[in-house]
């Protein structure tokens, strides 16, 4: 009698569509293609990740994943050291 509960909760997992699910915006959809190196340079690829304050955005609300949100704040932090991000407005 449990057999059937389980396969009814793995086939509502898997056909879940989840709106709050978010993608990492520097990962390809298939994995081809992914940002190996997040340039400190680059002003308008780092802007999208900071609040209005100048702060770096948290994993939850931007969807990047720990790889690239590792690059990010690599590269935040080094733009903000060239002065070219604000540390704080
Ligand atoms: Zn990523």
């Amino acid at each position: 009698m449990t057999t059937p509960k389980r396969t009814q909760n793995q086939n509502r997992n898997q056909n879940r569509n989840d709106p709050r699910q978010k993608q990492c915006t520097f990962c390809a959809p298939n994995g081809e293609n992914k940002t190996l190196y997040i340039d400190y340079k680059d002003f308008a690829a780092m802007k999208p990740f900071t609040d209005y304050f100048g702060n770096i955005r948290a994993r939850y609300y931007s969807g990047v994943c720990l790889r690239h949100q590792k690059m990010l704040k690599m590269a935040i932090e080094k733009a903000r050291f060239m002065g070219m991000l604000a540390y704080r407005k």
